[in-house]
Parts: structure tokens; sequence; C-alpha cells
């Protein structure tokens, strides 16, 4: 193999990306391929490519980047544990970073939320939320008590245990998974009810099917049940009033575990620290979380255990271990870019920020909605946002419907902002700081880009 050049060209970053860098969900036919967009700075709500030209970050990384880029007291607090100690392992040692942000978390999440397993990120953390509920079970003698109630076009993570309670098939396509260990609900987005049906005949429907579900199955054999307080990944669906507090009392009765999967809607994306009770006023069993807990500066993630939980697990015999972990659980460096990401956002007061914003932003996406005819629904809630193209099997248009999401990428991406392209949805997620007027231009183009698609799908 060639040495590497000592200053590569913009010829030899793309070649080294396309030969050798298999980037995550990379379509394999073309992983060889050389189309990914090479960013090199980032600042505030914006990023700028290699050429020097400059983006709304939409997404906010992927729904991740919380306080925005290029924050100072980010690189100094990480420089400033980096220089101190920047690696201590977890097996023997704690550190002052990893105690302060577990005790921080655990006066951030409700109830008797008070212990925190550390990971590298949501999957894993998501992963050791099923590993506690199987760890439990086995610890009271009912090994059957296994099984996951997951639900369609739910997005968990990408390790075993995580993809296998996913529910977006394409997220599974030739990998195996613990088909055994999960049941999925059905589709719970209220934009695909029948015509006629209300909003609560709907969600009576959806808590229908959660309880014919754990009758077949039966609940002796049902260890868990896990849902993001807004499917986002699924395509930002927001669940029909009264839902998560059902499916709650309904897990509570059936002492099923009730896992809340805040990786995307925890750190304020909703105006609250975690959206559970504040939004949905539920205490879960289990929190997951990751993304905007450090605003994606370092990777970290965790998974918040409540007391009740605790207590069932510890049991009498005194070598008994919890032998779940990673190297980098509570990592000292990530830890410390968290507790400076949670600073920012309280000193600045981001929470406040977004609750105040978030009308403006739900309006121009509503305004959407009654303008655009090729828009079947335009939803959302906090700083979250999904279009979603109305299907028409019998349209010319047809297959470009079904491949909206990156068409209306493509189109914006020429004025300056990036979207989320999930199929026939785009989704967004901008930083937290964004303003009224940045709101503006975000919408604005998103507007241009809906009307020059209204015109060739007409
Ligand atoms: N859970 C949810 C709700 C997510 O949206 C994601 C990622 O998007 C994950 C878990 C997995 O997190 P990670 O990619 O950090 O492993």
């Amino acid at each position: 193999m060639p040495a590497l050049a000592n200053t590569p060209t913009d010829r030899d970053l793309t070649d080294w990306d396309r030969t050798h860098n298999l980037h995550p969900w990379a379509g394999i036919h073309g992983w060889r391929r050389d189309d990914y967009m090479r960013v090199n700075t980032a600042e505030g709500i914006h990023i700028w490519d290699h050429a020097g030209k400059r983006f709304i970050d939409g997404p906010g990384g992927m729904w991740c980047v919380q306080i925005g880029y290029g924050r100072q007291e980010m690189a100094d607090a990480i420089a400033a544990q980096t220089m101190t100690m920047p690696y201590a392992s977890p097996w023997s040692f704690t550190t002052e970073p990893a105690a302060m942000l577990a005790r921080k978390l655990a006066d951030m999440t409700p109830g008797d939320l008070n212990t925190v397993h550390f990971t590298t990120g949501g999957s894993t953390a998501v992963d050791t939320a099923i590993r506690v509920m199987q760890f439990l079970n086995n610890r009271l003698g009912r090994p059957e008590k296994k099984i996951v109630i997951s639900r369609e076009r739910a997005y968990h993570g990408s390790t075993y245990l995580a993809a296998t309670v996913t529910g977006k098939e394409r997220f599974k396509t030739r990998f195996d998974k613990a088909d055994d260990l999960v049941r999925f609900l059905p589709d719970v987005n209220p934009y695909h009810r029948p015509q006629a049906m209300s909003i609560e005949a709907w969600c009576d429907e959806k808590i229908a099917d959660l309880e014919t579900l754990i009758a077949q199955v039966g609940a002796d054999r049902i260890g868990a049940f896990i849902a993001e307080p807004i499917l986002c990944s699924g395509g930002v669906v927001v669940p029909p009033p009264g839902y998560h507090r059902r499916t709650r009392e309904i897990c509570a009765r059936h002492d099923i575990l009730y896992i809340s999967d805040e990786v995307v809607t925890g750190f304020g994306r909703l105006g609250h620290w975690f959206a559970s009770q504040e939004v949905f006023g539920i205490t879960p069993d289990i929190i997951t979380c990751a993304k905007g807990l450090t605003s994606g500066y370092l990777p970290l993630g965790a998974c918040i255990i409540s007391d009740a939980v605790m207590e069932r697990i510890a049991g009498p015999d005194e070598n008994d271990v919890f032998y779940n972990g990673y190297t980098y659980c509570g990592h000292p460096v990530s830890c410390a870019a968290a507790l400076k990401n949670i600073e920012i956002m309280e000193c600045e007061d981001i929470l406040g920020h977004v609750r105040r914003v978030t009308p403006h932003f739900q309006d121009r996406l509503r305004h959407i909605g009654e303008t655009f005819d090729i828009v079947g629904d335009a939803r959302g809630m906090g700083l979250l946002g999904c279009l979603e193209c109305r299907l028409d099997p019998g349209n010319n248009s047809y297959a470009r419907q079904q491949k909206f999401g990156a068409e209306l990428d493509a189109a914006c991406e020429d004025m300056g902002l990036l979207l989320r392209p999930f199929g026939n949805m785009a989704v967004f997620s901008p930083p937290l700081i964004i303003t009224g007027a940045q709101i503006d231009e975000m919408f604005d183009i998103m507007e241009a880009g809906l009307t020059r698609l209204s015109a060739e799908y007409a």
C-alpha cells in the first residue's frame, strides 16, 4: 500500500474514504461511492463543506447537537479533563466527572430513577436496559418472563439486542436477530388511521393492541415494553393524548418493565430534560439516553434505573455480579463534556428558549401542511418536525413520492439547508439554540423546495 501523502488532496480524501471507510447504514452495493459530503467546520447551527458552502444543520447532527457547534467552553472542558485524567478503568476506579454526572442525572430524571449505568451510546444503553430486565427475571426465578414488546417503525439501535427490538425492517435485512425475544405492536402513527376514525378511537385501538398482545403471549412471559416518547426515526410520530399514560398503567399492572427510550427526546428537545414525566406524565422503570447528553461533542450514553428495580435486582449472594459493562463506561472525558454541556444548557436557559421558540416552529410546520398538497402530514413537537409526502399509487409521480425525503433534501441542499430523508418523509431537529429568525430561514427554504417539487409532481 502506498504511503499516505503528507498533505492529502481533495481527490486523495475522497478516494480513501470511498475505498476504506464503510459508513454506517451504507448501501453495500455502492459503498465504494464518493458522494458523502465532506464537512470541514461548524459553528452554531451551521456546517461548512470542504468547498466552503454553508448549510443550516436541519437534523442537528443525528438529533444530537443541542448547544450548537464550536463552543469554546466544551473544548476547554474536554482539554482540561484530557490533561488531568484522560481515562480510568471503570472496573477499578471512579472519577470526579463520572460521580458528578451520575448524581446530576439522578436529580434530573423523575421519580426514583437514581442509578446510572454509563454506556458508549444509545444502542448500548438500550442493550443494557434489556439485560437489566433479563437479570431481574432470572434473579426472581421467572426465566420465562423475557419477551420485549416493541413497536413497528421504532428505532432502538444497532447492537444485537437493540436491533432485535427495532421495528424498522430495513435495519435488519440480512442480519440475524433474536426473534423469540420480541413482539411488535402495529403502527401507532395517527396519520395512518382510517379516515373516519377519531384520534381518541385510534388511541383506544392502540391500547387494545397492547392488551390483546399481552393476553395472547401471557404476562408471565413478557419482561419489558420499550417505547420512545416520540417515535423519532420512525417519522416523528407523536402519540395520541393519553397513550403513554395508559400503556404505563398496563405495564405496571402486569409487572412489565417500562423502558422509555429518550435517546432523542432527552436533554431539551421538547423543552424539558426528559419528556417522560414532564411532557407525557409518566415515570418509567428505566430511561435510556445518549446523543444530547454531550450535544454530540463526545460519545456517551446512560441507562438510568429506578430504585424499585435495583432493590429487586440486588440479591443476598455477596459474590453476585452484574456482568455488564464496557471499557469506556463512565469515560471521564465524555462525562466532563456532558457536565459542561448541561451547565451551558442551564446557564443559557436553553430549555426555556426551546419552550419559547417552539410555538413559532410548530406554526410554520403546520402552515406547510395546510399549504402544500403534496404534504399529507406535517407533524412534530418541540424542536422536532417531519413532513410526510402524500402517497398516491394512481399518480405518475408515485415512485418519486416514495423518495420524497431524499428529493426534498436535495432541493433544500442547493439552497443551504440539510434535512434527513426517510423514504417518503423528511425529518429535522435543529440545534436547540436556533433563533426565531433562523427558524424562518429554515422554513422559507423548505417552502421553496416544496414549491419546486409540487410543480414537478403535478
Ligand atoms: N434509541 C433511539 C430512540 C435512537 O434514535 C437511537 C439512534 O438514533 C438509538 C437508540 C441508538 O443510539 P446510538 O446510535 O447512539 O447507538
